[in-house]
């Protein structure tokens, strides 16, 4: 069974430089935290105010999104520097899960440049039609249509 994670990180301020400890969450199962996917959806999971001049930062660790009956079964979000982490990560998803863990369940890697855009779409609808047309938000788009690549693969592996 995996259940929502947070940990407190050191997180510096972009804006004064100010450094505090917050609440991060790494693992959010959406299933038994529908808020928390709300935050996923809308980008707020990854930002934080300021404790000293208000404004608001990104701090971008991975994150775990399992989403138990869904497809995928689980998303690993890092930046895109940060890929090589995945095989890791999810391997020990998979470990945590046990026997939770469905034959064929899929976790795919996103990185957290689409995390807002992609959590709000029929990911598994769009394998089958999303396509980049030109004037669309190009870098995005892109982005997200090579996810779904991903994500056809690994269907089709079966993994
Ligand atoms: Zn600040």
């Amino acid at each position: 069974m995996i259940t929502s994670e947070s940990k407190p990180e050191e997180a510096q301020c972009h804006y004064c430089g100010y450094s505090a400890t917050y609440d991060m969450w790494m693992i959010v199962n959406t299933a038994e935290r529908p808020d928390l996917l709300r935050q996923v959806q809308n980008g707020t999971i990854r930002k934080f105010a300021c404790r000293r001049c208000g404004k608001e930062f990104w701090m971008m660790m991975p994150l775990v999104v399992y989403n138990p009956g869904g497809f995928p079964h689980a998303v690993v979000l890092t930046l895109d520097r940060d890929r090589n982490m995945f095989p890791t990560l999810a391997s020990l998803l998979r470990d945590w899960a046990g026997e939770d863990w469905p034959p064929g369940g899929t976790v795919l890697w996103m990185p957290h440049s689409i995390m807002p855009v992609a959590f709000k779409r029929d990911i598994r609808a769009d394998m089958a039609t999303y396509t980049v047309r030109p004037g669309d938000d190009a870098p995005q788009a892109q982005v997200y249509f090579d996810f779904l690549e991903q994500a056809r693969q690994a269907e089709r592996a079966g993994s």
